[in-house]
């Protein structure tokens, strides 16, 4: 239940039990609010007192605030704490035509979302971003931010902070930490999209008991981030789970990668958007040049039998990478996580079918969809600002 990160925090000094103590109150509060300090010291097993300084310093910091009075049949009723949801996080997602941009209260509940086109040039699309930023922030005023979140469709160098790897985006080797934190005075949190969605299932507790999974993003690429063990897995340079740049074929088409018949090539939704138009262009039906991925999971729906077959296409090659991962990691759970969700009774059939032959063991992988696709992906932006208050299970990057 508390999904406390104690890798980071190696040496057990005074200062250091303090820390987590206050993790624990703080994930207390948010798992149970709201509550009485009597209750924390109970859940805790902490000492009244020592709920009672932390409580105060939560307070005093503006994450905790004092609620309505609990009812006791005798006695002085006590006063209940909860988050304060006042406290907000500014959670961006960006994507390679749109970035939704999001603001978010300390309990994942969002006041605003709003679509921006994502500019080509990475110079252009920063101040963009900030342009949209501006005026947000002017609105201070309905209560603190804590920082900025933003997912990526890449890689970020743990050391540099840097994004480094986005083949989808095509930007080069991108600052974008040190520009906006300059220009907003927020600290800015950045994570590879797929990392960040894996990190707030454990922020939400949604998957429950289950520690091992992989969670998958599909949408103009394939990212992969894994939990193992309740911890993300960022392996020795941070590239940790590019399945989507794993040549299934290497005949297939060319990648953004440079490689040949990547998994993402040919089973993202730009694949089945390649399907489609080459089997229409076969048939001499008209064009759907401008046609996005929830164009043709409309086509589909309405009968259109190549668009079907498309998306069939798709998730026979979905499957097939899927496996893979089944075969590489053995996960309790794989998470999907994209627009495809929204056809679960097409894909699933032919996903579970697929994977199943891979279970070689007696425990089934479980295939759950993330049906709200759009917020998953600015949820985990969400978690990746508040991981460092509440301590996920999840290993910090190197340079914080
Ligand atoms: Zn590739």
């Amino acid at each position: 239940m508390l999904r406390l990160d104690l890798g980071d925090l190696p040496v057990a000094s005074s200062e250091t039990a303090r820390h987590i103590n206050r993790r624990i109150v703080l994930n207390l509060i948010r798992d149970k609010q709201p509550i009485s300090r009597a209750d924390l010291a109970r859940f805790s097993g902490l000492q009244r007192s020592t709920v009672s300084l932390i409580t105060e310093e939560l307070i005093h910091d503006r994450w905790v605030v004092e609620g309505t009075t609990g009812r006791l049949p005798r006695g002085r009723r006590p006063t209940l704490l909860l988050l304060n949801q006042r406290r907000r996080i500014i959670c961006i997602d960006i994507r390679p035509l749109r970035t939704a941009i999001g603001i978010s209260d300390v309990n994942g509940v969002f006041s605003f979302q709003e679509l921006i086109p994502t500019a080509a040039d990475p110079h252009r699309a920063i101040r963009n971003m900030l342009q949209r930023l501006r005026p947000l922030l002017k609105t201070r005023s309905d209560g603190p931010f804590e920082g900025i979140g933003i997912s990526l469709p890449g890689r970020i160098d743990l050391t540099t902070q840097e994004l480094v790897f986005a083949p989808n985006l095509k930007w080069p080797i991108t600052d974008l930490k040190t520009v906006i934190e300059r220009e907003t005075g927020l600290e800015v949190a950045l994570e590879n999209a797929a990392n960040a969605c894996a990190l707030a299932e454990l922020w939400s507790g949604r998957l429950g008991a289950i520690r091992d999974f992989v969670a998958i993003t599909v949408s103009e690429g394939i990212g992969t981030g894994i939990v193992s063990d309740g911890r993300l897995v960022r392996g020795s340079s941070g590239m940790a789970g590019e399945f989507g740049h794993f040549p299934l074929d290497p005949s297939g088409p060319l990648c953004g990668c440079g490689n040949r018949g990547c998994w993402e090539i040919l089973a993202s939704e730009t694949a089945a958007l390649r399907y489609y138009s080459e089997s229409t262009a076969r048939v001499n039906k008209s064009r759907h040049s401008n046609l996005e991925f929830q164009g043709l999971l409309a086509l589909a729906e309405k009968g259109d039998v190549l668009a079907g077959k498309a998306l069939d296409k798709m998730a026979v090659q979905l499957a097939r990478g899927l496996r893979m991962i089944v075969a590489a990691l053995a996960p309790e759970a794989l998470l999907l996580i994209g627009e495809f969700t929204a056809a679960w009774s097409r894909f699933e059939p032919r996903l579970k079918t697929e994977v199943r032959q891979q279970t070689l063991g007696s425990v089934p992988v479980s295939l759950i969809p993330a049906r709200d696709g759009a917020i998953v992906r600015l949820r985990g932006s969400v978690a990746l600002v508040l991981q460092k208050h509440f301590g996920l299970s999840f290993a910090a990057p190197a340079s914080k």
